[in-house]
């Protein structure tokens, strides 16, 4: 089977390897669609900035979902056919952080596409565990944005919103866009920031009350019209560029909480003074906890969460670097998720 592998920095092939077995408690999954996550991007091109990223080569893929094709003799509750989303991380459930139920700090987790092999391929096996069924009411070609939907959904709670709460959305691209749709779901008001027309546009469809463009001099004094001069409850910063931390602690009120979800590949300066002074409380959130995941499909299945302006593209895995990667890579990039299977039928999309 065809299947996409990381060697490292701004080197991934697409191979030819052997279809995986399904041992006794996995599955084998013939997949449907994967798609390409900005990390997946930063990777390929700057090499693995976090050390839990460091193993290779594997098959790269973490948003993915597909149909159960074969069982191992273990497994009890699903049958060939099933539709089933991977929950893409496995914490190890055993060591101190598990234990204490901050799994997304495990040390021995491992998840698809980094550690283990994912779903940019043919086919790809999970153990029964770690594969959700999925509702009918779920197209095939959106559920690989589950998957950010779960790093939103955690997000949210690592937030602590409470109904009625202001909170700005710094980023709104695809895990910035799920975040305000899953904040709006918590009964918080959204404020987007964004530099990108497109994204501030999609998020004033999907239900932020106002947008703002992060570029400009008056973004601040915007902020602080539309919240009495007070500032947001609550920022959340999903962009991971080089500036936009220091944007969600300054659009954070005295006494509110900033949450840092993007990923950075550089280092920036800041003068904690903006922390400490007037008490914020600036936390982390990175990708999800178990049960985030299910709850993120909770959402989607009630229509709380839409999902259909998110897919941008539809290619075949043959094209995955060229109208994939390099496309996500250009400055210009005007894409939220691209979308890649290996049953690519040119009649049913048109890009
Ligand atoms: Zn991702
Ligand atoms: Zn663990």
């Amino acid at each position: 089977m065809k299947a996409l592998r990381y060697y490292g920095r701004r080197d991934m092939r697409l191979e030819d390897v052997p279809v995986p077995q399904p041992s006794g408690d996995e599955a084998r999954l013939r997949i449907a669609y994967a798609s390409i996550c900005q990390t997946d991007v930063e990777r390929w091109w700057h090499g693995p900035t976090m050390r839990r990223w460091l193993t290779e080569p594997k098959t790269v893929g973490h948003e993915t979902a597909g149909q159960v094709e074969a069982i191992g003799t273990d497994v009890r509750g699903l049958s060939v056919g099933d539709r089933v989303m991977v929950n893409n991380i496995r914490a190890c459930g055993e060591c101190h952080w598990c234990i204490l139920g901050s799994q997304s700090s495990c040390a021995n987790a491992k998840t698809a596409g980094f550690a283990l092999d994912g779903g940019l391929a043919e086919y790809m096996v999970w153990p029964e565990s770690h594969l959700i069924k999925l509702p009918d009411s779920i197209p095939d070609v959106q559920t690989p944005l589950i998957e950010p939907t779960s790093v939103a959904v955690h997000a949210t709670r690592r937030t602590g919103v409470k109904v009625g709460d202001t909170v700005a959305v710094i980023g709104c691209g695809t895990v910035g866009i799920l975040t305000m749709q899953v904040l709006r779901a918590a009964g918080a008001r959204v404020i987007a920031g964004d530099l990108r027309a497109q994204s501030l546009e999609l998020a004033l469809k999907l239900g932020a009350e106002a947008a703002i463009n992060t570029g400009e001099q008056d973004a601040l004094d915007q902020l602080l019209d539309l919240t009495d001069g007070i500032g947001a409850d609550i920022v959340v910063e999903t962009a991971g560029a080089v500036v936009t931390p220091r944007i969600a602690i300054n659009w954070t009120r005295p006494g509110g909480t900033t949450v840092l979800v993007g990923i950075h590949s550089g280092a920036a300066e800041f003068d904690f003074n903006e922390i400490v002074g007037i008490e914020r409380t600036v936390i982390g959130s990175v990708a999800a906890a178990p049960g985030d995941m299910e709850k993120g499909i909770q959402l989607i299945a009630a229509g709380k969460v839409l999902l259909g302006d998110l897919v941008s593209a539809v290619i075949p895995l043959d094209r995955v670097m060229e109208d994939g990667f390099e496309r996500m890579l250009r400055p210009e990039k005007d894409v939220f998720r691209i979308m890649v299977t290996p049953n690519y039928r040119s009649d049913q999309w048109s890009n």
